[in-house]
């Protein structure tokens, strides 16, 4: 088992990585402080890993949410389905809600442990590559608003993230694809070593061979956490974690929340704001096809759906959590492994990626 941890002061908490942590009550029990446990899983999970979840849990008084699965349900009546059961139950302020799925349930989760009873404690049992890289480290939680993903939500640390890596070996290989469309934006952002290492080893993380996809989690965790500690509620730098993501939100909403994957939209949006670096001057025409060529080799889509057009991405990007007074913010690549968030782009560039990309 490998251990990272999330440096923020009285906040700081511990990521575990390793096999079969799943079933460790040891290590569960040293981060729950009551006796009463509140685990809120799909029911796509429940069925493979939520009995030996409550194995684990022995001796505590366990509560079981099966919620819907999929990013449809990551809304304001789902997330009450949890208040309910967790009233009804009589779960006092010391319970401690654990989120046993993917970002979805982790998001939910940590929203709910942000709002029940004024905050609870809860723990990060991230069950999908996507959430073991990504949105179980570092506090964002929330659901989606029709009118835009995330709009409603709270920055809320957990007590502690547990990454069971047997737990992939379930996971469909599109979902391992989305996972790597976040592991490569690490490369991409702020490692370009890592970038190098992900080229040479792409089949075998997509083969989710055990060692390497151990190795791509830590790298990653590593530099989200890193990023997070610097910047908790995102007043700066955390702000290039979102490299793609500004096209991959428009995408996603344009095509109906779970039609593309997160990541896959992830994919063709970092591709997207690579063509604008380009065009902007900032890093070649050969970095450009590099990173491609990366994201298609992880199995990714490379460039958006044919039925969106400029327009169409002009009004979903207005919403975008990086508009400030009006403007929008992108993130962009000075270079392979040097991301910027900048305002001071060329329009022009900007049309010209929206154009270039209606193939
Ligand atoms: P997800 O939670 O929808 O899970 C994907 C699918 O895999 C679901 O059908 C789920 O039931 C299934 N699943 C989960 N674990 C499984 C397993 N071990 N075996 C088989 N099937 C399994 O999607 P996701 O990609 O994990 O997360 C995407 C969500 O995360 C989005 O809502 C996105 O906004 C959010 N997110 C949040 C952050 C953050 O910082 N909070 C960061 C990135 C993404
Ligand atoms: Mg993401």
């Amino acid at each position: 088992m490998q251990q990272l941890n999330v440096e923020l002061g009285d906040r700081s908490y511990p990521i575990y990585i390793g096999s079969d942590l799943l079933s460790q009550s040891g290590l569960l029990a040293r981060h729950i402080s009551g006796k009463q446990v509140c685990v809120v899983t799909d029911d796509t999970v429940a069925p493979l890993y939520l009995d030996a979840l409550c194995q684990a849990l022995q001796g505590y008084q366990v509560l079981q949410v099966v919620l819907p699965t999929g990013e449809a349900f990551k809304t304001w009546s789902t997330l009450q389905q949890v208040f309910d059961a967790l009233l009804a139950a009589r779960h006092d302020r010391k319970t401690t809600l654990i989120a046993l799925g993917g970002g979805v349930i982790g998001d939910m989760t940590g929203f709910a442990a942000a709002c029940y009873q004024r905050g609870v404690d809860f723990i990060q049992m991230p069950t999908t590559l996507l959430s073991q890289v990504d949105s179980s480290v570092g506090g964002k939680t929330g659901i989606n608003h029709p009118a835009g993903k995330n709009m409603l939500g709270a920055f809320y640390q957990p007590k502690a993230v547990l990454i069971d890596t047997d737990s992939l070996k379930t996971l469909p290989a599109r979902e391992v694809s989305a996972g790597l469309a976040e592991i490569i934006k690490y490369g991409l952002i702020r490692d370009v070593a890592f970038l190098a290492w992900l080229e040479d080893n792409i089949s075998g993380l997509r083969a989710l061979d055990p060692s390497l996809v151990t190795e791509a989690i830590a790298r990653s965790c590593q530099i989200k956490a890193e990023v997070v500690a610097a910047d908790e509620r995102e007043g700066g730098v955390r702000a290039i974690l979102n490299l793609g993501h500004t096209f991959g939100h428009a995408i996603e909403a344009h095509q109906g929340y779970g039609q593309w994957l997160h990541g896959e939209a992830v994919g063709a949006g970092m591709v997207m704001a690579l063509d604008m670096s380009c065009r902007e001057g900032w890093i070649s025409r050969a970095d450009v096809d590099r990173a491609t060529a990366l994201i298609a080799a992880a199995g990714l889509p490379v460039s958006p759906p044919g039925n969106m057009q400029a327009n169409d991405f002009m009004d979903l990007m207005a919403v975008d959590k990086k508009v400030l007074d009006g403007q929008l913010r992108l993130v962009l690549l000075k270079a392979l492994g040097q991301a910027v968030v900048s305002a001071e782009f060329d329009s022009a560039s900007l049309q010209a990626t929206l154009a270039a990309d209606q193939s």
